[in-house]
């Protein structure tokens, strides 16, 4: 179901961790031509390269903070240069970020993932993992053999400290404080596309609604 994109459309993804904003990012690369840009991913290729950049970020990103603004945004300044359709993914994360954004390139589009806190806290807390071996299980989606146990060796399984749900619904409080300035900026420049919903697959079905109605415009 590829798309193309008829003229120039640059869009962000904003979405709180957990709530599906991957599965999103896969099936809109999958669909339609854009440029996919991560600074997570951009940042952790500079750590396993041993950069300059990849040494310095190092520390704060095992913290879970944040890179400092001019680092990213020199990085991101080198990483548009020549391209087109691009969908950033993880920037901008601070207004700062989101200002300086509008004056390299134009935002087009801004999808905004809503889905309920509860939902991404139930979700992940369903996960439970085989610490030796780090096997994944979901409770809903592939369950052991036997509850609260591994299927091969049969030993106990635990649950990441950050994936128990007053931990979860903690790192989405702090999410949703960072993401309020955001999504204001970009309302006040009336690109911003909210999706609210449950299931991936529906609110992509959405999404793609909204952006060929977009794409009709240009
Ligand atoms: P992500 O893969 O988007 O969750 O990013 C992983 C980590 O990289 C974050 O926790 C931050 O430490 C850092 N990072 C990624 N993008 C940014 C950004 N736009 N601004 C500041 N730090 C970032």
């Amino acid at each position: 179901m590829r798309r193309t994109l008829a003229s120039k459309v640059n869009a962000i993804l904003l979405g709180a961790p957990g709530g599906g904003k991957g599965t999103i990012s896969k099936y809109l690369q999958r669909d339609y031509a854009f440029t996919h840009l991560s600074t997570g991913d951009m940042l952790r290729a500079h750590i396993r390269d041993e950069t300059s950049i990849g040494k310095e970020v190092k520390g704060i990103m095992a913290s879970g903070g944040l890179v400092s603004d001019a680092l990213v945004l020199d990085m991101i300044a080198e990483e548009v240069k020549g391209k087109k359709n691009i969908l950033f993914d993880g920037f901008p994360r601070t207004l700062e970020q989101a200002k300086a954004l509008k004056d390299i390139v134009d935002i087009d589009m801004v999808v905004e993932l809503k889905v309920p806190h509860q939902t991404i806290a139930d979700r992940i807390s369903n996960r439970w993992v085989h610490a030796p071996s780090g096997r994944v299980y979901s409770y809903d989606f592939n369950p052991p053999k036997v509850e609260g146990f591994d299927d091969e060796t049969s030993e106990p399984l635990s649950q990441r400290e950050d994936d128990k749900p007053e931990v979860v619904l903690n790192r989405l409080g702090k999410y949703e404080e960072t993401t309020s300035a955001l999504t204001e900026f970009y309302g006040s420049l009336g690109v911003l596309r909210s999706f609210a919903g449950t299931e991936s697959k529906v609110i992509y079905a959405d999404i793609i609604e909204q952006l060929d109605e977009e794409l009709k415009k240009r």
